[in-house]
C-alpha cells in the first residue's frame, strides 16, 4: 500500500528518448508524445496537476523531472523500445534514489510486456498493461486515497516477492474516457525541431507530401485516431497486447476534432501514429468526406493494410487522394506465399499486393511498403524471395519506398517464443534490452546469412540510384544510373555493380562523403540507405 495523503496533486508524466542523442540520432519531431496525453486525459479532467516532461524537446529534462518530482503525486513513464528502454530506466533509477517514497508506474508496450524487469529492479511499483487511460485512471484514484494497487485492474505489480497480474481490464472504446488534454502539449517546441533539424541523423521520418510547393513549411501535428489492431502476424506484440481488438473514433469525430486542433494549433500535416488507421473502410470514407467538404485542408498520412485496400473499392481510393493522403504506410513483411502464411499475414502476393499498391501510387499518394527478413527459422531463399519482391515493388513504384528491415526477436510475439526455443538468448537487463531492437541496419542479434546481407545492402543501393536520389555528377550519368539500377530490380540482379563502385570512386575523389551523396532520406526507419556497395 502506498500513502500519499501528505502528497500534492502533481503527476509527473515522463516519456524517454527514442534514440541516443549521444549517437547524433534522434526521432522525428512530429512524433507528439501522444501516449503520455492519452493517459493524461482522466486526471487531468478530475482536476490534477498534470505535467509532461518529453526527453526529445526538453534539453533539461532531469534538472526539471526533479523539481516536478519533489513533493509529487506519482511518477509515470511510458516507453516502446530500443534506447527509449535503457533511457527510461536510467532516469528512473536516478529519480528513485532521490525520491524513495515516490509512487513510480510504467506503461506502453515495453513494459506490458516485461513487467517483471520494471517491478523486480524496484523502478515500479507498478506497470500497466495494455490501454493505460483507464486504468492510469484508477492508480492515480489509488494511490491518493492510499488502496493498494493490487486492487486496480489491467496491472501488475510485486507482491511477497512475486509478480502478480491484477483483474483483467477490457479494451474501451474512445466514448469511456475523455479527451485528450491538448492544453498539457507545447506544439511550439516540436515545430521548432521539425523546422530546424540541426545536425541530428532523423530517425522514422516521413517523406513529405509529393508536389509541397515550394517554400511550404510543414507544422505536422500527430494523433492516435483508434487502439489496437485486430490482425494476428507473429512479429508483432499488437495481437497480445491488446487482444486483438480495435477501438476508433468514428471517421465523423476524428474529422470534428482535427478541425478544432487545426484551428487551435495551426498545422498543415498530421501524421496518425495508428498501428492500423485504415480497418474501416467506412470511417475511412467519413473521414475523407469530412475534409473534402471542408476544402482538404491538410495533408497526411497513415497506416493501411494491403489487403484492405485490395478490399476497398476504388471510389474510396480516390477519397483519399481527394482529401489530400499524401502517403499510405503499408506492411507487406513477406516476399513468399509459404512466408507470408507462417506470420499470419497472408497476403495474397500474386495479385493483391500490386493491386493494392498500384490503386494508391496511380492516384498520386505515396507508397511507404515495410518488409522484413530473418524471421526465427527462415531459410535463406525465403529471405531472398523477399528481397526479391522488394525490389519488384520498388521497380514498379518508382520514388515510394520498400524498405528491408532485419527481424527483431520483440517481447510478447508469436516469433519471440519461437526465436528462444530456436535458441536465442533474449536480453535480461534494461542495458541489454536497451542496445537491441533498434531498427536499422545491425543483424548481431539474428542470423542473416552473410549472402543474404551482401543482396540486401545492395539492393538499399541500388534503390536510392533508382529513385535519383544520388546528387553528384552530371545529369545523365545519373540518368545511366537510374537506367541501370531499374534493370537490376527487375532482374533481381545485383553482382558486379561495378557502376556503383565507379560512382563511390567518383564520390570519394570530389572529397565528398558516402552520406553527402545522398540526396535525401526516404525511408521510414533507416537513415541513410547506404550508398557504398
Ligand atoms: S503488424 Fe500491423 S497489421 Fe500486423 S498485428 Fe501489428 S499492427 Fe496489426
Amino acid at each position: 500500500m502506498i500513502h500519499a495523503s501528505s502528497r500534492s496533486k502533481r503527476i509527473v508524466l515522463f516519456l524517454p528518448h527514442r534514440a541516443d542523442p549521444d549517437e547524433g540520432v534522434r526521432v522525428a519531431a512530429d512524433l507528439l508524445p501522444l501516449e503520455l496525453l492519452q493517459i493524461a486525459s482522466v486526471p487531468y479532467s478530475e482536476g490534477y496537476e498534470v505535467h509532461v516532461v518529453d526527453a526529445m524537446v526538453e534539453p533539461d529534462y532531469m534538472a526539471k523531472l526533479e523539481e516536478l518530482c519533489d513533493g509529487a503525486l506519482l511518477f509515470a513513464g511510458s516507453c516502446i523500445l530500443g534506447f527509449q528502454v535503457v533511457h527510461g530506466a536510467r532516469v528512473a533509477r536516478r529519480l528513485r534514489e532521490r525520491f524513495p517514497d515516490l509512487p513510480m508506474v510504467w506503461g506502453g508496450w515495453f513494459p506490458s510486456v516485461v513487467p517483471e524487469l520494471y517491478l523486480r529492479e524496484g523502478i515500479a511499483d507498478a506497470v500497466g498493461l495494455g490501454q493505460g487511460e483507464l486504468t492510469f485512471g484508477d492508480v492515480v484514484r489509488a494511490i491518493e486515497s492510499g488502496e493498494p494497487l493490487g486492487s486496480v485492474p489491467g496491472l501488475a505489480v510485486l507482491e511477497d516477492g512475486q509478480v502478480r497480474y491484477t483483474d483483467h481490464r477490457p479494451v474501451v472504446g474512445f466514448d469511456k474516457f475523455p479527451k485528450v488534454p491538448w492544453d498539457l502539449l507545447d506544439f511550439e517546441k516540436y515545430v521548432h525541431l521539425q523546422q530546424n533539424p540541426g545536425r541530428a541523423k532523423i530517425r522514422h521520418k516521413l517523406p513529405d507530401p509529393l508536389g509541397l510547393p515550394a517554400g511550404t513549411k510543414l507544422r505536422t501535428f500527430s494523433y492516435f485516431s483508434s487502439f489496437g489492431c485486430p490482425e494476428p502476424c507473429t512479429f508483432c506484440c499488437s495481437p497480445r497486447v491488446t487482444g486483438r481488438r480495435w477501438k476508433a473514433l468514428t471517421g465523423k469525430d476524428l474529422a470534428e476534432d482535427l478541425f478544432e486542433l487545426q484551428d487551435r494549433f495551426k498545422f498543415n500535416h498530421v501524421r496518425f501514429q495508428d498501428a492500423n488507421f485504415g480497418v474501416a473502410e467506412k470511417r475511412s470514407n467519413e473521414f475523407c468526406e469530412a475534409l473534402i467538404e471542408a476544402g482538404s485542408p491538410y495533408w497526411w498520412n497513415a497506416t493501411y493494410e494491403v489487403e484492405t485496400i485490395a478490399r476497398y473499392k476504388e471510389a474510396s481510393c480516390d477519397l483519399l487522394r481527394d482529401a489530400k493522403c499524401h502517403l499510405v504506410i503499408l506492411g507487406a513483411e513477406a516476399g513468399s506465399k509459404e512466408q507470408q502464411e507462417r506470420i499470419k499475414k497472408k497476403i495474397d502476393l500474386d495479385t493483391n499486393l500490386e493491386l493494392a499498391l498500384g490503386r494508391i501510387y496511380e492516384r498520386g499518394i505515396q507508397t511507404g511498403t515495410t518488409w522484413i527478413i530473418g524471421y526465427p527459422g527462415e531459410e535463406a531463399p525465403s529471405m531472398v524471395a523477399t528481397i526479391d519482391m522488394a525490389a519488384k515493388m520498388k521497380h514498379r513504384f518508382p520514388g515510394s519506398a520498400s524498405d528491408i528491415f532485419p527481424f527483431r526477436p520483440i517481447p510478447g510475439t508469436e516469433d519471440f517464443d519461437e526465436s528462444v526455443k530456436l535458441g536465442y538468448q533474449p536480453p535480461r537487463t534494461f542495458e541489454e534490452w536497451g542496445s537491441c531492437l533498434e531498427y536499422k541496419y545491425e543483424t548481431n542479434d539474428i542470423s542473416i546469412p552473410e549472402e543474404i546481407e551482401l543482396r540486401w545492402r545492395r539492393y538499399g543501393s541500388t534503390a536510392t540510384f533508382y529513385d535519383g536520389l544520388t546528387k553528384h555528377g552530371s545529369s545523365w550519368v545519373r540518368r545511366a544510373m537510374q537506367r541501370m539500377s531499374g534493370w537490376r530490380l527487375a532482374h533481381g540482379e545485383y553482382r558486379f555493380p561495378i557502376e556503383q563502385k565507379l560512382y563511390d570512386l567518383y564520390v570519394r575523389a570530389s572529397g565528398k562523403s558516402e552520406a553527402d551523396a545522398v540526396r535525401a532520406d526516404r525511408t521510414s526507419g533507416v537513415t541513410p540507405n547506404p550508398v557504398s556497395s
